[in-house]
């Protein structure tokens, strides 16, 4: 298991991209000769919709690795990151938000 999510517990139904993939376990897809992006949002702006400014794909199945467009959610960063918390950090943070991103956490 990649180091970045030691409890990454991917599911049956995970697209796994496999290589190329960032540092960060995301799959990278070459766009052309000098372009790269990460492969789960090109999967899922093609599949789903644009990904807002100002917002990110959370994987819910917690397997950067994956790509399918069903286990991403569009959240702020802000509540990507608490999601990633253990449950004292993860109390403590989401009470800081505003109401409307605490029901995401
Ligand atoms: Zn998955």
């Amino acid at each position: 298991m990649p180091q970045y999510a030691p409890n990454a517990k991917p599911r049956p139904d995970c697209w796994n991209w496999g290589e190329p993939r960032f540092p960060q376990g995301y799959g990278i897809l070459r766009l052309d000769e000098r372009h790269f992006t990460a492969a789960h949002k090109w999967v899922y702006e093609q599949l789903i919709g644009e990904v807002p400014d100002g917002f990110e794909l959370d994987h819910l199945c917690r397997n950067r690795n994956c790509i399918n467009p069903d286990h991403l959610e569009v959240v702020t960063h802000r509540v990507n990151s608490i999601r990633g918390f253990d449950a004292v950090l993860k109390e403590r943070y989401t009470r800081q938000l505003p109401e409307r991103e605490q029901a995401a956490v």
